[in-house]
């Protein structure tokens, strides 16, 4: 049976609600939020207790960091190709199974959409096993 994919539309920025990073101060998994509809962030770390207000809105994406601070992804591992990094696990959870689907369509037509825009190397069948481990080696931390 073949493993299908249907990506409703998602936007990078759909998935930023919460951002799972490391913590500046104690290195260990804190979270940032977005605050309201503006893209104000709050970063809060619960091993330290730092926690960090950001009204100015900004959104910014740079690899594996979060798109308001611009603290490191926790959920992010090397593969030989690049970087794989998400967001958030249901972020990973669609990633992964985007990568794994040997049919991949759209429920709305978009060239826009999260998953359009992955890199070309995330996408190529070839490289899809070693996506994957890298995704599930990101899982085990
Ligand atoms: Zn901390």
């Amino acid at each position: 049976m073949k493993n299908r994919f249907v990506d409703d539309g998602k936007h990078l920025l759909d998935y930023a609600g919460e951002v799972l990073v490391v913590c500046p101060r104690c290195s260990g998994q804190a979270t940032v939020f977005r605050v309201g509809k503006l893209l104000a962030g709050r970063f809060s770390c619960l091993n330290c207790g730092a926690t960090i207000e950001k009204s100015q809105g900004m959104f910014r994406v740079e690899g594996a960091k979060d798109p308001y601070f611009g603290f490191p992804l926790y959920l992010q591992v090397r593969c030989s190709s690049g970087t794989v990094w998400a967001y958030n696990w249901a972020h990973w959870t669609d990633l992964r199974a985007y990568v794994s689907a040997d049919l991949r369509t759209q429920s709305v037509v978009r060239n826009n959409t999260y998953m359009n825009r992955l890199p070309r190397w995330v996408k190529a069948a070839k490289n899809r096993k070693r996506v994957l481990v890298a995704l599930d080696r990101m899982a085990k931390r």
